[in-house]
């Protein structure tokens, strides 16, 4: 049966697409069928005509004041109706906060099925996804039709292509909501730790905090290290449950961590294409919290730690607070000749 994709997008505040979602367009692309393109957000032009070579034989979009703030109930309209102009029978959007929130729903009123945390798309169709914090791996297809797809970040590269001008059919929704957005209040208060584009993951460990060889912990020197390394190479912050835990035991701690960072079998499995482990023991971290990176180091002071061993390909086994040290001067060279160059 030739398909109908819908893929399925919003825009960011300067109207454009981000990364994510041209992966999501990557994977559309890939299913045949009929493509379309389908907006949301303040602004689309500039989305659409980044677009306008991508193949998409019409692009649709929602667009308006009330569709630029993420929102269930504005949302899920605007994703109903554009499913609806174009009778999608697949529907890809990228797995974010935005849709995950929302396209349930949307599967809901439109009498479709939908698959979540999706890894991989195939002509089929046929789709992966992993189950029980990835420790198994499903393929599944489906006859039900519509069929949402939402599809996890790093799985594709972006889409790119040309620019071009594009016409946009705009679909009028009610923006009915009693729902306003009145700010946004973050778990990381001051610093960003948390960067999905970052091409590093640094994955601190409770070992951070814990006594060092002259028999006192050093928690102001940890913190100063890991924020200077992460200034200086732009790398995301993951850690393992015990450093983040540790702030529920009323022990010193890395005040610029949160539950969001943790990563592992009850955190999260990022995407980053390299990652490096500091002062990091636990199975989780290493064996689920980080299977998807492609390449990993590690630095820790025990040359047994079986799952460093085990799950890094490169293992540095030495005292973490020095090797970072000698890496942040480096960082800090590295700018400083960029900046005399500049
Ligand atoms: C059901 C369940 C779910 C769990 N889910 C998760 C999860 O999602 N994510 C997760 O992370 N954990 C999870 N855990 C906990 C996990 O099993 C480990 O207890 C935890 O990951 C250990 O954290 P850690 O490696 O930071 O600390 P530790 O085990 O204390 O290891 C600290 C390490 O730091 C090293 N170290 C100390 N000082 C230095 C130094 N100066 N230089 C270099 N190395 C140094 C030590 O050699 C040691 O290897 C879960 C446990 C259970 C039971």
């Amino acid at each position: 049966m030739a398909e109908t994709v819908l893929f399925l997008a919003n825009t960011e505040a300067d109207g454009t697409l981000g990364r994510i979602a041209l992966e999501a367009l990557a994977v559309a692309k890939s299913l045949g069928g009929t493509l379309i393109a389908g907006l949301i957000g303040g602004a689309v032009q500039p989305a659409a005509d980044s677009i306008a070579s991508s193949g998409a034989s019409r692009i649709l979009a929602v667009a308006g004041e009330a569709f630029a703030e993420s929102r269930y109930a504005t949302d899920a309209a605007a994703a109903e109706a554009l499913a609806k102009a174009v009778q999608a029978t697949i529907v890809v959007a990228p797995h974010i906060s935005r849709f995950a929130r929302c396209m349930a729903g949307v599967a809901q009123r439109l009498g479709g099925r939908i698959d979540t945390h999706v890894t991989s798309v195939v002509t089929g169709p046929q789709i992966t996804r992993w189950y029980y914090r990835q420790r198994m791996e499903a393929v599944l297809k489906r006859t039900q039709r519509p069929w949402i797809i939402l599809v996890e970040s790093g799985i594709v590269p972006a889409w790119e292509g040309p620019a071009g001008t594009a016409t946009v059919e705009m679909i009028a929704v009610e923006a009915a909501t009693r729902s306003r957005v009145i700010g946004r209040q973050s778990p990381q208060t001051g610093q960003q730790t948390i960067r999905p584009d970052a091409k590093l993951l640094f994955v601190a460990g409770a070992g951070w905090t814990r006594k060092q060889a002259d028999g006192k912990p050093h928690i102001d020197d940890a913190a100063r290290l890991i924020l200077g390394f992460l200034r200086g190479s732009e790398a995301s912050l993951g850690s393992s449950k015990s450093l983040v835990d540790l702030s529920g035991e009323g022990q010193a701690v890395l005040p610029f961590l949160s539950h969001m960072n943790q990563v592992g079998q009850t955190g999260s499995t990022p995407r980053h294409p390299k990652g490096l482990a500091t002062c990091c023991h636990g199975e989780e971290p290493h064996v689920v919290g980080w299977r998807f990176i492609r390449e990993r180091r590690a630095v820790n002071l025990d040359p047994n730690c079986g799952w460093t061993r085990g799950k890094a390909d490169v293992v540095y086994v030495a005292d973490a607070f020095a090797v970072m040290e000698r890496v942040n001067a480096m960082l800090a060279e590295r700018s400083a000749a960029r900046r005399a160059e500049a």
